[in-house]
């Protein structure tokens, strides 16, 4: 076990699947990257040093003792993270009375401090130490020409006296990682700017947002399939932010992803196992624009996907389905995530596509003039041009095939209330018809 992780809070706390996809991601291309218990938080740069920086310089220290002890490199998927944990490193190791001090702590709880090992980013540790080649030779489904907006975040490369992984003002190392994977990295104004993360715990939390905005709006103009990063904090910042920008209205659709997912969807890996469906703001356009890449989705004539979409992220009248209110197993909103994705070959087959019943609540209900019940209504239609239907469905199209109708006349209970014979079916019209629109 040459090195092992460092999660950090926010990972294991808001964003597991960030976790999962790393650790699927690392595991599938052979890296081996372990776990080691007694971590605390790194600790957070801004919030402690100010406060209480000796606090801060021996929570780290001892971070950084802990993984050398056991003869560990770190490598951390977490921009704040890699920060203090390179800042401590750094200051410690130019300053031989501070490092002193420090393990004179130290050894109050056993340990000591050299310096002898390194932390990396998960970028700096896929670029340097995995390597470009190795990750490009892995890759079975590149991203052919999709357009990447890569977002660093400050502190992937900022103080450049601490953290030295890339060039701080113009750096490439992420960028060549994007294009292993046969993707355009985009070039844009906002590209080097803070995600503005910083500014919410202080009381500016508009401010957050606003700077949050600021790139995404540059992003949506230039139509990128995606942005991608490597840091909890940024995400919030992109993900859970521009989330509530939809819910306030202003429809960004920038779909947002960890390096981790793309270089996984890359290698052939299925979204479901590296976790991508759990991002606030929905990354099934960019799913889709893979996957038509690679044989793609099937594809539903009639059928407006960016309402799709917009339906999936939704979900405001879900719980206005009559069927939702009486059957626990069945989301309406699951069927539009799962359809966004591009998931219809499984969906075709749900027993979930014949429990709408075209009350059509959602429709009268919906302020974006869609309506489930359209989605539903294409799914059916698909599955039955595929054969694909329910027994009593099959049986009720074979009736009206025969007769014209879905059920035979009660002659016998209609004598017995003194009702004329019930009205004959013109089935034989209905063929000659049937047979003259279909020539
Ligand atoms: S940077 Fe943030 S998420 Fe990472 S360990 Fe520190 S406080 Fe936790
Ligand atoms: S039309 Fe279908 S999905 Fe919409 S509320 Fe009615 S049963 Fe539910
Ligand atoms: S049908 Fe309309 S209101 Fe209901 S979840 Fe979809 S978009 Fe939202």
């Amino acid at each position: 076990m040459p090195y092992a992780y460092f999660w950090g809070c926010f990972i294991p706390a808001r964003f597991p699947f960030l976790e999962k996809s790393t650790r699927v991601v690392l595991g599938n291309l052979g890296v081996d990257v372990g776990d080691l218990d007694g971590f605390t938080c790194c600790p957070e740069t801004s919030v402690l040093k100010p406060a209480e920086e000796r606090t801060w310089l021996l929570a780290a220290a001892r971070n950084l003792a802990i993984a050398e002890t056991r003869g560990l490199d770190l490598v951390t998927p977490c921009n704040g993270c890699y920060l203090t944990l390179k800042t401590v490193a750094a200051k410690l190791s130019a300053d031989a009375a501070a490092l002193a001090q420090v393990n004179q702590a130290l050894q109050r709880v056993g340990l000591e401090l050299n310096g002898r090992i390194r932390v990396y980013h998960l970028i700096e540790f896929l670029h340097d130490v995995v390597g470009v080649t190795t990750i490009r030779s892995a890759v079975t489904k590149p991203l052919t020409d999709l357009r990447i907006a890569v977002h660093y975040g400050c502190h992937m490369l900022r103080p450049s006296s601490a953290i030295g992984f890339d060039d701080a003002r113009h750096p490439t190392k992420f960028d060549n990682l994007v294009r292993a994977l046969g993707a355009v990295s985009e070039e844009y104004d906002t590209k080097l700017m803070c995600c503005g993360g910083a500014l919410s715990p202080v009381g500016s939390a508009e401010e957050a947002a606003a700077m949050a905005r600021m790139k995404l709006v540059e992003l949506k103009s230039r139509k990128v399939d995606a942005m991608t990063l490597s840091c909890p904090n940024c995400l919030m910042q992109y993900d859970v932010n521009q989330f509530q920008m939809l819910r306030r209205g202003e429809q960004l659709g920038v779909p947002v992803l960890y390096y981790t997912e793309l270089l996984g969807l890359a290698m052939g890996l299925e979204p479901e196992e590296l976790g991508v469906s759990m991002h606030k703001v929905g990354v099934e356009p960019f799913l889709a624009a893979f996957a038509a890449l690679h044989g793609g989705a099937p594809q539903l004539p009639h059928l407006d996907m960016g309402a799709v979409q917009r339906c999936a992220e939704c979900g405001a009248c879900v719980h206005d389905c009559p069927v939702v209110r009486v059957d626990d197993g069945f989301n309406p909103n699951t069927v539009m995530k799962r359809l966004a994705l591009g998931d219809v070959d499984a969906l075709l087959t749900s027993p979930d596509i014949w429990k709408c019943v075209d009350c059509y609540v959602c429709a009268e209900l919906c302020p974006q003039n869609f309506g489930m019940d359209k989605a539903f209504e294409v799914l059916r239609a698909e599955a039955q041009a595929r054969g694909i239907r329910p027994s009593g469905t099959a049986a009720q199209l074979a009736a009206f095939a025969k007769a014209g109708r879905l059920s035979e006349v009660a002659e016998g209970p209609r004598r017995k209330l003194g009702l004329p014979p019930g009205p004959k079916s013109a089935i034989d019209d209905l063929r000659v018809l049937l047979a003259d629109s279909a020539e």
